[in-house]
């Protein structure tokens, strides 16, 4: 099976937690089915693997089941990236791109041109209500000073600090064969340590075993991110400190698309617009964004879609 694998670990005794990603087949394997309708340019395919990777690390820092998607709202040539990671470590990325991109374009280059760019972080859980709003999160892409934010990283950073007051170390790195990433992050105290709610803010920035592992994990490359195993990253970063780690678990490209979702979005669309589709081409083809599957319906398709009839105005009868 094409899989990458997630590492988790802990720094004993010190209120920091860690993971480190390394998405390869899987990753390759995302990136091979999506070429099939049409490959991005690479830098939006590295903005994707950054993000994919982001989105296992962040995944795998929270108790939750259901899929996390993270979407950059861009406002240059990329109008949309998206990363959704559900709590298995199956995960599916694409993108929308309506102009050029340079081979050297940045992050701002690509989303955040006029300054509007937002990041939004959604955890939508399995067992949601229909009708009931997933939680949202929403960043831009600037700091508190209001400098552009130039990597991924940054206003993801940025983000765990807003939203839940957590202090994170994000190293991303992606190429064609390799999306990978390092978390960091100071654990929120609790039991009898943390008397006050407020208390834990206090240590917002200033805890100091937080702040010397986040300063060695900023030394990571993003080569060596990108070329190292675990075990050498780990004990480059990290061999004056006490790891304790976990069972590696497996990541993998899954894409949830079916024809069935397909057929309920095109009755969505209406009996009028998929028929003079059919009668204009013979087919309706609809191919899904994050992994290029392609889905045909032909006039029998339509017509069993839309049976028992749906809509009888006379408009439609009175159509060639
Ligand atoms: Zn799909």
């Amino acid at each position: 099976m094409n899989t990458g694998l997630l590492h988790k670990f802990l720094f004993d005794g010190l209120p920091v937690r860690g993971a480190l990603v390394r998405l390869g087949p899987d990753w390759r394997e995302a990136l091979q089915r999506r070429a099939s309708v049409g490959a991005f340019a690479p830098p939006v395919r590295a903005l994707m693997g950054e993000m994919a990777a982001a989105g296992m690390l962040m995944q795998s820092s929270i108790k939750f089941d259901g899929a996390l998607i993270l979407q950059l709202h861009g406002d240059g040539p990329v109008r949309l990236a998206v990363a959704e990671v559900r709590s298995d470590l199956s995960f599916r990325t694409t993108a929308k791109v309506t102009g050029e991109i340079a081979d050297d374009a940045g992050l701002v280059q690509m989303v955040n041109v006029g300054g509007d760019a937002r990041c939004a972080i959604t955890l939508d859980p399995r067992d949601r209500a229909p009708g009931t709003q997933a939680y949202q999160g929403v960043v831009p892409l600037y700091d508190d000073l209001r400098q552009p934010l130039g990597a991924l990283s940054s206003v993801l950073e940025h983000y765990m600090l807003q939203s839940e007051q957590l202090d994170t170390k994000l190293v991303l790195a992606a190429n064609d064969e390799v999306a990978a990433g390092l978390l960091l992050q100071r654990m929120p105290l609790s039991g009898t340590g943390n008397l006050g709610g407020g208390r834990d803010e206090d240590q917002i920035g200033s805890n100091e075993d937080f702040n010397r592992i986040a300063m060695l994990g900023a030394t990571l490359t993003r080569e060596e991110l990108l070329t190292l195993d675990e075990d050498s990253i780990l004990r480059r970063l990290f061999w004056e400190e006490q790891l304790r780690r976990f069972e590696p678990q497996r990541t993998r490209f899954s894409c949830s698309c079916s024809r069935d979702r397909v057929n309920n979005m095109l009755i969505g669309l209406g009996r009028e617009e998929i028929e003079s589709i059919v009668a204009e081409r013979e087919l309706v083809e609809v191919g899904c964004d994050f992994c290029g599957q392609q889905f045909r319906f032909d006039a029998v398709d339509v017509g069993r879609m839309f049976t028992p009839p749906v809509d009888l105005a006379p408009s439609t009868r009175t159509r060639q």
